[in-house]
């Protein structure tokens, strides 16, 4: 079947600026960490992606190792590329990762320039595209030194690979260090990428926030649904055919325990109170922080992104609310 964009995809969802840069990034991106690789159909997956675009959400996440196996997903969304969204190259922001391991080869893991230009070369190959948007550090890497790192950021924009530079899962203290470094030489940090939601706050423990909107660098926040233990598809305390828990490297049943139940049943009551659902509470909540760029989300479904989308359009939630997910959330 034949796909034209919408005529409207501009007017659904609001944009934020990324840190003090020129970018604009959606308030919800969308990520192919899991079923965009050669496991599920990729009719599927092009209706998703496509729903997304149409929806308003203009930036799209991935990284060399996202699959299963590692590089489909880069080789599906660079199909979709050809066959779909070609057209609208300069409407979409792409970014990828580089520095988690794939396979056992020493050069393709850690923040080497080795490691990191060279996947960038094989993702630019995948993706079929001459330069990605965002090209990131996926994680710290303690026996690189920092500055080997930023260089290769660095030379991925001089060498038109990269239009913006971006870390993921740095501490405060090393973030700074490269936004420091980054600006030094001419190529600003844009955005930082950590996980974040109800279930996860490191980054207001180690005040990740401040750090980044003192540097100027966009938060990109991931999993705000936790995986999914932030909707109401585990509050039974099964596991739903074809969820992630059932067939992820990543979330496992074992998740799913009774402290799990109780906390989440107890958000699930708020979300209720407040007329929404659990998942829709919890994409609010990441987003109410103005630091917060976008929250990057996955989706198996177009439904499921169709009705997280909808907690955009909820009521602000109070100081009460905002008291009561402190009191169930896990610190
Ligand atoms: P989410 O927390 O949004 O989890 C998304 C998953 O939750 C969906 O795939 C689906 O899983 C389930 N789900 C979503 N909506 C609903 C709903 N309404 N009802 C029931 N289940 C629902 O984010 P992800 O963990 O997928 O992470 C998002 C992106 O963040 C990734 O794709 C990646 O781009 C990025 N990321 C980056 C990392 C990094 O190290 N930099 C690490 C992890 C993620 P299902 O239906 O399959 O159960």
């Amino acid at each position: 079947t034949t796909w034209t964009a919408s005529d409207d995809r501009f007017d659904r969802l609001p944009l934020r600026r990324a840190g003090r840069s020129g970018l604009l990034l959606p308030a919800v991106s969308f990520g192919l960490w899991q079923k965009f690789g050669d496991r599920h159909p990729y009719e599927t997956q092009r209706e998703i992606l496509l729903a997304a675009f149409d929806l308003g959400i203009t930036h799209f996440d991935i990284a060399n190792r996202y699959g299963p196996p590692h590089r489909a997903a880069e080789k599906n969304f660079g199909r979709l590329l050809r066959e779909d969204l070609g057209g609208h190259r300069e409407e979409i922001v792409v970014s990828t990762k580089a520095g988690n391991p794939i396979g056992r080869s020493p050069y393709l893991v850690g923040g080497s320039r080795k490691s990191l230009l060279g996947s960038l070369d094989h993702s630019l190959r995948d993706l079929g595209l001459d330069y990605v948007d965002i090209f990131y550090s996926h994680s710290p890497d303690l026996n690189t030194p920092l500055e080997e790192t930023v260089s290769a950021l660095v030379d991925a924009v001089r060498q038109g690979k990269a239009l913006y530079v971006g870390i993921s899962n740095y501490s405060a203290e090393r973030a700074h260090e490269a936004a420091e470094l980054l600006r030094a030489a001419g190529v600003p940090l844009l955005v930082h990428q950590p996980r974040y939601s109800i279930f996860d706050r490191r980054i207001e423990r180690e005040d990740i926030l401040g750090q980044s909107a003192r540097d100027g660098v966009g938060l990109v926040t991931y999993s705000p649904l936790a995986q999914g233990l932030l909707t109401d598809k585990y509050l039974t305390g099964l596991v739903p055919a074809g969820a992630r828990a059932e067939q992820s490297d990543f979330l496992s049943p074992d998740d799913i325990t009774a402290d799990y139940r109780t906390r989440a049943a107890a958000l699930d009551a708020l979300a209720r109170e407040r007329g929404q659902s659990l998942a829709q509470l919890a994409l609010q909540w990441v987003l109410r922080r103005p630091e917060v760029t976008s929250a990057l989300v996955g989706a198996s479904s177009v439904d499921q992104l169709r009705h997280n989308l909808a907690a955009l359009d909820a009521a602000p939630l109070t100081d009460a609310e905002l008291a009561s997910v402190d009191e169930h959330g896990v610190h």
